[in-house]
């Protein structure tokens, strides 16, 4: 019997991120690409941007792409205090490189302090421009970690989904310059 043909080009393609970090006092807290006032920020890999780290890893797991430990691991000094946005924007050239455009973004924060609605449209329209989306595609809820015991913790789960790119619009994500 000959073996089953799976198509590897869906015209959709679903991806699904998580992230944790751990609160640490007298470091800049950055969420979403922007800083936040806060009197602790999060700690370990790079700046620690915890919604950054799940969009890139849902972005690479829609594509069925290593994920960000592997592509960027902690042990290696180069990633030491990096800018996040560095990850997401590797994570988007493989996604068009695979042949695809991101559709939209749906993000969940979990997190005791700050309050994340007074920023909330800030951290949208900051991750809409740098994933080449319209703000209405950005996708952000925050929680507070009721009866999880993760007062000092920040948590980002996230899925994306892509869709086919047509024929020759490949590249039409603009390319910002900017920070
Ligand atoms: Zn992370």
């Amino acid at each position: 019997m000959k073996p089953e043909t799976r198509n590897s080009k869906p015209a959709v393609r679903i991806g699904y991120g998580f992230d944790s970090h751990e609160f640490r006092p007298g470091i800049p807290l950055k969420i979403g690409g922007i800083t936040l006032a806060h009197e602790k920020g999060l700690g370990g890999h790079s700046d620690g941007d915890v919604l950054l780290h799940a969009i890139t890893d849902a972005l690479l797991g829609a594509i069925a792409a290593p994920d960000i430990g592997a592509l960027f691991p902690p042990s290696d000094p180069r990633w030491k205090g990096a800018d996040s946005v560095i990850f997401l924007r590797e994570a988007l050239k493989r996604v068009q490189d695979a042949g695809y455009g991101l559709a939209n973004v749906d993000a969940s924060l979990i997190l005791a302090a700050p309050k994340i609605g007074p920023h909330a449209a800030a951290i949208r329209t900051r991750v809409a421009e740098l994933l080449g989306l319209h703000s209405d595609c950005v996708g952000l809820k925050a929680k507070t970690p009721e009866g999880l015991n993760l007062e000092n913790a920040a948590i980002a789960h996230v899925v994306v989904l892509l869709e086919k790119a047509k024929a020759g619009k490949k590249r039409a994500v603009r390319k910002k310059s900017g920070r």
